[in-house]
C-alpha cells in the first residue's frame, strides 16, 4: 500500500482500502512463492525421475551390456551436473533477495573482472566456435558494487550470450559512462551511470517475452533451455543483484539479429 495514502486524514473507508490492497498484495505474494517452490520442485523432480529410472535399467536389463552402462553413467552425470547448478542457481537466488535491501558499497573496477569471467567462459565460446570481444575505455570509473555479484551477473549474462547466440559468431562487451539511462529502464540511483551491454547475434527474442524473460523459470523455449543446460533462473538472479546495487537493465532485442542485454551500475569516484 502507498504510505502516501496514510497521511491524508484518515476516514474508515480509506483505512478500509489500505487494509484490502495490503491483503491483495500478500495474497500474490503468498502465491508467487507457492509458485516458486512447485515449480522448484518440478525441475528437481524431472532428472530425479531420470536417475532413478537409468538406475533401474542399470541393475536390471543393462546389467551386462557394458557399452549401454556407459552410455547411461554418462547421461546420469550429466543430470546431476543439471541439478548441482540448479540448487547452486536458487542458493544464489535466495542469498541475493535477503540482502536486496542493503546496497553494496565497494569501488569495483570492471575491466579485470569481466576478463576473468571471458577467460573462465573461455570453453563455452570455443565449443560454438564464437568469438568474445570486450571493448573498455581505459579511463571506464570503477562502479559502486559487490564483486562477487557482478562477477555472477556477467557470467549469466555473457554465458547466455554465447549459449544462445550464433555459432561461429560475435558475443561484444561494451561499456562506457552515459549522461542519461533510458527513461524505460527506471534509472533510481542519482550517481553518474555506467552502461556495459552485452551483444550477440543470435536468432533474438520474440517482443512478447521480453518484459517476462527476468522471471525465475521463464524460459522462451523451456525445452532448447534444458538441451543447452539452463537452469531459467540467470536472468532472475541477474535482476535481482541489479536491484541490489541500485542500477537497471534493459533488453533489447531484433529477431533475426540478435540481443543486447545492458547494465547500469552507478559510477564511483575513483577510476580503474
Ligand atoms: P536459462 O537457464 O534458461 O538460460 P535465463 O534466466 O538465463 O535461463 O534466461 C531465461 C530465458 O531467456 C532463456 O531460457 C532464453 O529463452 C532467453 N534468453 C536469455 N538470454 C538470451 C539471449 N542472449 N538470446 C536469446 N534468448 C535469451
Amino acid at each position: 500500500c502507498r504510505i502516501a495514502s496514510l497521511e491524508r486524514p484518515s476516514s474508515d473507508g480509506i483505512v478500509a482500502a489500505l487494509v484490502f490492497r495490503d491483503l491483495t498484495q500478500s495474497k500474490r505474494v503468498e502465491r508467487m512463492r507457492a509458485d516458486f517452490v512447485a515449480n522448484a520442485s518440478h525441475e528437481i523432480r524431472t532428472p530425479l525421475a531420470a536417475l532413478g529410472g537409468y538406475i533401474e535399467t542399470l541393475l536390471g536389463p543393462a546389467r551386462d551390456d557394458a557399452a549401454a552402462r556407459e552410455r547411461f553413467l554418462r547421461t546420469m552425470a550429466e543430470q546431476v551436473a543439471r541439478m548441482t547448478r540448479l540448487v547452486g542457481d536458487l542458493l544464489s537466488l535466495s542469498r541475493v533477495e535477503l540482502t536486496e535491501h542493503t546496497p553494496p558499497a565497494d569501488p569495483v573496477g570492471l575491466g579485470r573482472l569481466i576478463a576473468r569471467v571471458v577467460k573462465a567462459l573461455d570453453f563455452r565460446a570455443q565449443d560454438k566456435k564464437a568469438a568474445v570481444e570486450v571493448i573498455l575505455p581505459d579511463d571506464l570509473p570503477q562502479v559502486v558494487g559487490d564483486e562477487g555479484e557482478l562477477e555472477q551477473v556477467f557470467t549469466n549474462l555473457i554465458d547466455n550470450a554465447i549459449k544462445y547466440g550464433r555459432i561461429g559468431g560475435t558475443v561484444r562487451v561494451q561499456a562506457h559512462v552515459i549522461a542519461h539511462v533510458p527513461a524505460r529502464a527506471g534509472w533510481p540511483g542519482k550517481a553518474q551511470p555506467v552502461a556495459i551491454a552485452v551483444t550477440d547475434e543470435g536468432p533474438g527474442i520474440p517482443r512478447e517475452h521480453l518484459p517476462r524473460l527476468t522471471e525465475r523459470f521463464y524460459r522462451v523455449d523451456a525445452a532448447r533451455s534444458r538441451d543447452l543446460g539452463g537452469t531459467g533462473l540467470g536472468l532472475a538472479i541477474v535482476k535481482h543483484i541489479v536491484n541490489r546495487h541500485q542500477g537497471a537493465l534493459t533488453i533489447d532485442s531484433i529477431v533475426g539479429q540478435g540481443t543486447t542485454f545492458t547494465v547500469y551500475l552507478p559510477a564511483a569516484s575513483s577510476r580503474n
